[in-house]
C-alpha cells in the first residue's frame, strides 16, 4: 500500500444540501455518491469511521423560497429536509447521522464558534451604511430591496440582480429603491458588521495546500485555490442583518439582547453552514454515547470532505481557516468533483433540464420490477461516469448501455451462469479443488483472484472511484472468458473421458469462489447487489469483510448453495424513450413558465394608470359581455393560483379557470355576480378548458376585486 501511516479514525463528511428544494442526480454524483463508496469501503476495513452530512437550513434562498410558495420558512425547511433525508436513504447512502442546522446543538455550536473567535481578536468589526424600513424595523437584505435597474430601466429588479437583464447588482446601485416589506422607500442607517479577516492566513493557506497537498490532491482542486489565494484575499462578512439563521450571540457576560447592534444580526449561511459537520458529529455522539472531540481535535484523524466544485473555495480555503484557529485539525483531503451534465447541457433546476433524486425513485425504484436492485443500477452508472477530473455526460442510453452491456451481460451473467452450472454438474454444492490436477488456466484465475485487492484498495485510497469499479467489472469479464475457455457444459457430455469431471469440478470452484470475491468488491459500489449475493451464497454479510478480499477459501467444499436468482433487469428501450421525452417536456413547461414571468414582468412594468392603444368603436363590439352567477368554485390541483369557476349564464353554464385564488376565499365568490368575457376562444389551462374570463378590478395594493352589476341582474344579460 501506497499509504505509509494509517489514520487512527475517519470523519467523512458530505456537502450540506440546500434545503430550499429538489437535489438531482448531479448532486448525488458529485458529493454524496462518492463519499458513500469511500465509507463503505473503510467499514469493511473495519475502520474507526464516523460519516456526517445533513440539511443547511438558513440563508436568505429559504425565506424567499416560502413566500414563492405561501408558506413559513419553517415550512420549507421541514418538507425538504425530510424529502432528501427519504431520498438519500433509497439511494442506500449510508450517513451514521444527516442533521439539520435548525438544531438547537449546532446552533449553540455556531454561536460558540463565533465567540471563541471574537474572544481571541480574530474577527475584525467593520462600520458601514445600510438600507433600513423603518416601519418593519428592520435592516433590508439584497432581496428585500427592489428598484429600477441601473443597467437597464427595469423597475422591478431585486437588490442583489436585475431578473430581466440578468446584471448583478449591489442594494446602493438601485435607482428609487423601495423595501419590499413596506414598499416605503429605505432610509440608510449605520450598522457594523463582523469579518474574517482571511488576507491574516494567506501565507499558512499556500503553504498547507499548494506546497503540502500539491501530489494528494486533485489539480482541479489546488488549481482552482491558487488562483484564489494569487487573486489576494478579503475579509469576508461573519454576520448580516437578517432574522432568519443562527443569531448572533452576546458578548461573553452580557444578556441575550444587551447590545442593541447585535440583536437582528444572524450569522452568515457561509459561517454557519460548515459547523454544521461539528454539530452533526456531537448529535451523532450524544445518540450513541460516544465522544466528538477526538474526531475534530485529534490529528490522528483523518477528515475528508466530498463537494462539488461550486463549494470548493469554503472547504479549502475559508472552513480550514476557520477549523485551524479554533483548534480543530484541517482536512487531509477534499476531493471535489466536478459537474454532471444531461444529454447533452448542463443541468439547471431553473430551466428545468434535469433528473431529480425524487424523479428516477419514482420511475425506477418505486415500480414493481424496481427496488433496490434500481438504485444500485443507477449507483453503477453513475460510479462509470463520475465527473472526478472533468465535466461528465449522463445520457438514457448511456444508462442503459451500462446496465444492459455491464451489468447484467458481464457482472451478473458471470454470477448466474456459475450458479446454473454448480446446479447441474456438481448438485448444487461448492465441489472440490483438484490441485495435482489444476492446469495453467486454473493457475493463473487463481493468481488473479489473489492479486486483486491490492489494485482495489489503492484506487479507493486514491479516490478512484471509476477506475475501481472498471477493476471489479473486469475481473466479471475475466471470470467469463475462463468460464469460454474451459467449456464444463461440452465436458459434462462425456464425464467419464480422461480427468473430466475433476477439471469441471476445478472450474466451478474456481469460479464460485471469484463470486465470493466479487460480492466483496461490489460492496461498497451495489450494497443491495452484495447483500443479495449473500444470500444466494447463504453467508452472512460478514464475509463482505475486506480482510476476506484475495482468499480462494471463502467458500467451504461440500457447502449447498441457494438456486441462481437474477441480479439485474434489463432496460428497455421504452424506458429510455419515455425518459427523453419526459425531459424535452420539462424544458418546454419551463420555457412557457418564463414567458410567462416576462409578461408578467413587462405588465408590472407598464404604469399602471398609462392608457392602453387608443381603439375605434368597432374593435369593442366584437366584445361580448355578459353577466354571470358564479354557482360554484374549486382550487385546481397544482396551480397555486387558479380556480375552476362554474358560472350560470342563463341560457348555458361555463366553466372558467380564473387566475385568482390568491384574492379571494371559495366561499366569497360562491352566489356573487360576474362580468364574463363570453365569446373569447376556449383555452385549456391545467387540462380544463376555459370557456371565457371574468372581469376583474386591481387596486393600488394589487389586490383584485369582483366587477358586478349594482343590482341582481338576470344571468346572461348583455353587457354594453
Ligand atoms: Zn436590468
Amino acid at each position: 500500500m501506497s499509504e505509509l501511516k494509517e489514520p487512527k479514525r475517519y470523519l467523512v463528511t458530505s456537502a450540506l444540501p440546500y434545503a430550499n428544494g429538489q437535489k438531482h442526480i448531479g448532486h448525488l454524483a458529485g458529493a454524496y455518491l462518492p463519499a458513500d463508496i469511500y465509507v463503505r469501503y473503510l467499514r469493511a476495513r473495519k475502520k474507526d469511521v464516523v460519516f456526517v452530512c445533513g440539511s443547511d437550513e438558513h440563508g436568505t434562498a429559504i425565506p424567499i423560497q416560502a413566500m414563492k410558495e405561501g408558506t413559513t420558512p419553517q415550512s420549507i425547511i421541514d418538507k425538504y429536509h425530510h424529502l432528501l433525508k427519504e431520498n438519500f436513504e433509497a439511494f442506500s447512502i449510508s450517513f451514521d447521522i444527516y442533521d439539520r442546522t435548525s438544531n438547537p446543538i449546532h446552533h449553540e455550536t455556531a454561536r460558540e464558534f463565533f465567540t471563541y473567535l471574537e474572544e481571541r481578536n480574530e474577527l475584525e468589526i467593520k462600520a458601514s451604511e445600510q438600507y433600513f424600513d423603518e416601519a418593519a424595523n428592520t435592516f433590508l437584505a439584497d432581496r428585500y430591496i427592489k428598484g429600477t435597474c441601473p443597467q437597464c430601466g427595469f423597475a422591478n429588479a431585486f437588490g442583489d440582480q436585475c431578473e430581466k437583464c440578468g446584471s448583478t447588482l449591489s442594494p446602493e446601485e438601485l435607482i428609487d429603491p423601495v423595501s419590499t416589506l413596506s414598499g416605503n422607500p429605505p432610509v440608510k442607517r449605520a450598522t457594523r458588521h463582523w469579518y474574517l479577516p482571511l488576507d491574516r492566513h494567506e501565507a499558512w493557506l499556500r503553504q498547507w495546500i499548494i506546497e503540502g497537498h500539491k501530489d494528494d490532491w486533485k489539480v482541479n482542486v489546488t488549481g482552482q485555490c491558487k488562483s484564489w489565494i494569487d487573486a489576494g484575499l478579503q475579509a469576508r462578512a461573519v454576520t448580516r442583518d437578517l432574522d432568519w439563521g443562527v443569531k448572533l450571540p452576546p458578548k461573553t457576560g452580557e444578556d441575550e439582547n444587551a447590545d442593541p447592534d447585535r440583536s437582528g444580526k444572524v450569522l452568515y449561511v457561509w459561517f454557519d453552514a460548515p459547523i454544521g459537520y461539528i454539530s452533526a458529529t456531537k448529535q451523532w455522539a450524544l445518540n450513541h454515547g460516544k465522544d466528538w472531540k477526538p474526531y475534530w481535535m485529534d490529528p490522528e484523524t483523518k477528515l475528508v470532505h466530498f463537494i462539488g466544485k461550486d463549494n470548493i473555495v469554503f472547504h479549502c480555503i475559508i472552513f480550514p481557516v476557520m477549523l485551524k484557529l479554533h483548534g480543530y485539525i484541517v482536512p487531509e483531503n477534499v476531493p471535489g468533483n466536478e459537474f454532471m451534465n444531461l444529454e447533452g447541457d448542463k443541468m439547471s433546476t431553473s430551466r428545468n433540464w434535469k433528473l431529480d433524486m425524487q424523479d428516477f425513485i419514482d420511475d425506477f425504484i418505486n415500480k414493481e420490477n424496481g427496488g433496490p436492485q434500481m438504485a444500485d443500477a443507477l449507483r453503477y452508472y453513475l460510479t462509470t461516469i463520475l465527473p472526478e477530473t472533468k465535466d461528465s455526460e449522463f445520457t438514457w442510453k448511456g444508462f442503459q448501455d451500462a446496465v444492459n452491456g455491464e451489468l447484467v451481460a458481464a457482472f451478473a451473467n458471470f454470477f448466474n451462469r456459475t450458479f446454473v452450472l454448480m446446479h447441474k454438474l456438481t448438485g448444487g454444492k461448492v465441489p472440490k479443488f483438484h490441485n495435482d490436477l489444476a492446469d495453467e488456466k486454473d493457475r493463473e484465475l487463481i493468481e488473479i483472484i489473489k492479486n486483486a485487492p491490492s489494485r482495489i484498495q489503492q484506487l479507493l485510497e486514491e479516490y478512484k472511484f471509476r477506475e475501481a469499479l472498471f477493476e471489479v467489472i473486469d475481473l466479471s469479464r475475466r471470470g467469463n472468458k475462463y468460464m469460454q475457455d474451459k467449456e464444463p457444459w461440452i465436458k459434462a457430455k462425456d464425464p467419464e473421458a480422461g480427468n473430466n469431471q475433476s477439471s469441471i469440478e476445478n472450474c466451478l470452484h474456481i469460479c464460485l469462489q471469484l463470486c465470493a470475491n466479487l460480492s466483496i468488491y461490489i460492496s461498497p459500489f451495489l450494497p443491495n447487489t452484495a447483500k443479495k449475493m449473500c444470500q444466494m451464497m447463504k453467508v452472512v454479510d460478514k464475509m463482505l469483510d475486506w480482510e476476506n478480499a484475495g482468499s480462494v477459501k471463502l467458500l467451504s467444499v461440500g457447502y449447498s448453495l441457494r438456486s441462481p436468482a437474477l441480479l439485474f433487469r434489463k432496460i428497455e428501450d421504452a424506458e429510455v424513450e419515455m425518459q427523453v421525452i419526459k425531459l424535452k417536456k420539462g424544458l418546454e413547461e419551463s420555457k412557457m413558465q418564463q414567458e410567462e414571468t416576462n409578461n408578467k414582468l413587462k405588465e408590472a412594468e407598464t404604469p399602471a394608470n398609462s392608457l392602453k392603444t387608443e381603439i375605434v368603436y368597432d374593435d369593442f363590439d366584437k366584445i361580448d359581455l355578459r353577466i354571470g352567477t358564479i354557482l360554484h368554485a374549486e382550487k385546481v390541483a397544482k396551480a397555486d393560483k387558479l380556480l375552476k369557476l362554474e358560472v350560470e349564464m342563463g341560457m348555458e353554464k361555463r366553466t372558467i379557470v380564473s387566475g385568482i385564488a390568491q384574492h379571494f376565499s371559495l366561499e366569497a365568490l360562491v352566489g356573487k355576480q360576474v362580468i364574463v368575457v363570453a365569446n373569447l376562444a376556449p383555452r385549456k389551462m391545467r387540462g380544463i378548458e376555459s370557456q371565457g374570463m371574468i372581469l376583474t378590478a386591481e387596486q393600488p395594493d394589487g389586490k383584485l376585486i369582483l366587477v358586478n352589476p349594482d343590482t341582481l341582474t338576470q344571468p346572461g344579460s348583455q353587457v354594453k
